[in-house]
């Protein structure tokens, strides 16, 4: 399985996949980090399609085009806010990642990069957050065999060492 996953250092909205994940909030209208990224090189065809979708509860997802990036389709996932991690947050991690992928198998995705949601402005432990998205691409990848590739944006060294730990690599 793991040979279909792939770490990048890079800017998620350079990438030409079938879709890349953003890292909203429940609103959709746009944020600071990665969403604000997302939306300044998507120009204003996302916001409006976005504004469509009357936000987005945490743990879920939505798909939008991807207008002016050169990939396809965005994802629109909303994870959870750390709060010291007893009110769920590492199941509704969980699920944004099972949302995304449920979406990328309705819309036949071949090629999916995620950030590591949560983990910039809603202080998600980075390796606890790692750990999720590892175990979570690893189950979708083993029930669907149209997933080719899932890159993991490394925008930063302790995200890149949080995925490379938890896929059992030493760098
Ligand atoms: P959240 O509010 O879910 O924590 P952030 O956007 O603050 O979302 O951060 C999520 C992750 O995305 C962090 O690891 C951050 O470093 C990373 N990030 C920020 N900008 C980009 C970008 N352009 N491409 C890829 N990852 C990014």
């Amino acid at each position: 399985m793991d040979e279909r996953i792939q770490l990048l250092d890079t800017d998620i909205t350079m990438l030409a996949v079938d879709a890349i994940v953003n890292a909203a909030n429940n609103s959709l209208l746009g944020g600071g980090g990665v969403d604000g990224a997302i939306h300044r090189s998507a120009g204003p065809g996302l916001l409006e399609e976005c504004r469509q979708l009357h936000g987005c509860p945490t743990g879920d997802a939505r798909i939008t085009k991807g207008y002016d990036l050169p990939a396809r389709y965005v994802i629109h996932s909303v994870g959870p806010v750390w709060q010291g991690g007893r009110a769920g947050e590492e199941e509704l991690l969980a699920d944004c990642y099972r949302s995304c992928f449920r979406l990328a198998a309705e819309h036949g995705l071949q090629t999916l990069a995620f950030p590591a949601i949560s983990t910039g402005v809603y202080g998600f432990p980075k390796k606890k957050a790692a750990a999720i998205a590892v175990r979570q691409t690893r189950r979708a990848l083993a029930t669907n065999s149209s997933l080719e590739r899932v890159i993991f944006v490394c925008f930063n060294r302790e995200t890149r060492e949080a995925y490379a730990e938890a896929l059992g690599q030493r760098e």
